[in-house]
């Protein structure tokens, strides 16, 4: 298996359910030579996100684990921002940068919490109009991709209660135009562009995100992508890795890119799949 190593997990320093050690002898027991952890930096609208006080302890303890079991697995130290947040002053391993939250008149609207905030939204601030929402979304991703983050995150989020299309047709062309602008921003910005399984572990969906058409897109423009679980939960460190594989090889990608340490390295997909 050649991909062994996640950078996108989550804590009970943020949202997540296992404290950085239980997740760092889970990824040993996978076998993973590379774990990243990617705490959500502190943003004031966001009670899931770090609080101002528990940053250096978070820091702290990823630092203590990484000379823990240096030689056994290498642990970075990373996290995740959101857009509208200010950026940590501190030095990271590595940034994720992701859009959670989108403005909408005088307001923020969380994209990832509720499917009931999101329709919620669409009456009362869209007018009715879910695709003047999931253009507003695409706004969004395509002004992340600004950020001097090195990875962009979950770039199809919009799309996490939508697993039955019923919220929204991701086939309709007001949507796909959007999408595939936003595909073809995150391309040139040069980020690693992340293959997010986390909705998968937590029973949202049953592919990840972003889906086929972005990713068909992506392939198209070599744009680098990467794996990961977006784990909550060290039970699923590598949910749907193989399939996930499967998927980007027949959206047209031959390669993906997994950390290996402290630097990203290609990959062949073919040698993920039976
Ligand atoms: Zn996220
Ligand atoms: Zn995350």
């Amino acid at each position: 298996m050649p991909l062994l190593s996640n950078i996108h997990t989550h804590t009970t320093y943020g949202d997540g359910r296992d404290a950085p050690e239980a997740m760092v002898q889970a990824a040993l027991r996978l076998g993973f030579h590379t774990l990243g952890f990617s705490e959500h930096g502190h943003a004031d609208y966001d009670d899931c996100s770090m609080t101002v006080a528990a940053e250096p302890l978070y820091r702290a303890e990823i630092s203590r684990l990484r000379a823990r079991y240096a030689g056994q697995i290498a642990v970075l130290l990373g996290y995740e921002h959101d857009w509208l947040s200010p950026p940590s002053a501190d030095a990271y391993d590595y940034v994720i940068e992701s859009v959670h939250y989108i403005r909408a008149g005088d307001g923020l609207v969380c994209v990832d919490d509720t499917r009931a905030i999101l329709e919620d939204a669409v009456r009362t601030r869209y007018a009715g109009d879910v695709y003047a929402l999931c253009r507003d979304y695409f706004r969004a991703v395509c002004a992340s991709c600004e950020s001097p983050a090195a990875i962009l995150g979950h770039m199809e989020l919009i799309m996490k209660f939508n697993e039955r299309r019923d919220l929204f047709d991701d086939a309709d062309p007001r949507y796909l135009r959007c999408a595939l602008e936003a595909a073809d921003c995150a391309a040139a910005s040069g980020k690693l562009i992340e293959v997010n399984t986390g909705a998968i572990a937590r029973g949202y969906r049953t592919a990840p995100y972003p889906g086929r058409a972005i990713l068909t897109r992506l392939a198209g423009l070599r744009a680098p992508v990467i794996i990961t679980s977006d784990c909550h939960n060290s039970d699923y460190l590598n949910c749907h890795f193989q399939e996930t594989a499967a998927l980007l090889r027949s959206c047209g990608f031959r390669t993906a890119l997994q950390y290996r340490g402290g630097a990203p390295e290609e990959y062949l997909l073919e040698e993920m799949l039976p």
